[in-house]
């Protein structure tokens, strides 16, 4: 059985991702491989983020890991807030003012085109590889629904008429760009299991 560790801290997304990759896995955390210290993400990409997380984990246990770092990407904003999706409006993280400041930028523009990147790096044996989900949308200029986090209330996914937030947690999960960048992981991780088998 392939044993990995997610670089993240956040325990709710160990299980949420424990639970879409199944059993096959032994999944362990950041304290299960012994790291407490929170771990620097200062690139200016989501792949640069996510390898660089990765990497600190590889270095220091040697282990399999991944990482992974989301962002939104508006077309009108030049693909900002991107990298920078968190602290948007400022170190406190805070959802709402993110949001805010989304829609002010965004004044009328008539263009809302935007997307949710989700890129996940995997150090497998010492090997790098990268792994994308992408769930393509439109920003609304008004928030609704009270479901999920962060820009959830203004992103209307391609093909639906509710914001993220309007969905509920298991419809969100079949379109979402997290869901799909994992979804990739998880078959590749499944076609390596099935190569060791045979030999
Ligand atoms: P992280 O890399 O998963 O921590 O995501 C970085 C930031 O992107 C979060 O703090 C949110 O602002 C935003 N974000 C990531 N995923 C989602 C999502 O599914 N819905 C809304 N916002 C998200």
């Amino acid at each position: 059985m392939i044993k990995l560790i997610f670089a993240s801290a956040n325990e709710h997304k160990i299980r949420e991702i424990g639970s879409i990759l199944g059993s096959s896995f032994s999944l362990g955390s950041l304290s299960d491989a012994g790291i407490t210290e929170d771990i620097p993400e200062n690139e200016d990409t989501l792949e640069g983020n996510a390898l660089s997380k990765a990497r600190y984990v590889h270095r220091l246990t040697g282990m399999n890991v991944f990482a992974d770092d989301t962002g939104l990407e508006v077309t009108a904003l030049g693909g900002a807030p991107g990298v920078h999706s968190a602290r948007f409006a400022g170190e406190a993280k805070n959802p709402s003012d993110n949001i805010d400041k989304l829609l002010s930028l965004l004044g009328n523009t008539s263009n809302r085109k935007a997307r949710f990147r989700t890129v996940i790096a995997l150090i497998l044996d010492g090997r790098e590889h990268l792994f994308e989900g992408v769930a393509e949308g439109r920003i609304i200029n008004e928030k609704r629904g009270s479901e999920g986090f962060g820009y959830d209330p203004v992103f209307v996914p391609e093909g639906h008429e509710l914001t993220f937030a309007e969905m509920s947690l298991a419809l969100k999960n079949t379109i979402s760009h997290r869901a799909r960048a994992f979804e990739a992981l998880r078959l590749f991780l499944a076609r390596r299991e099935a190569k060791n088998n045979k030999e």
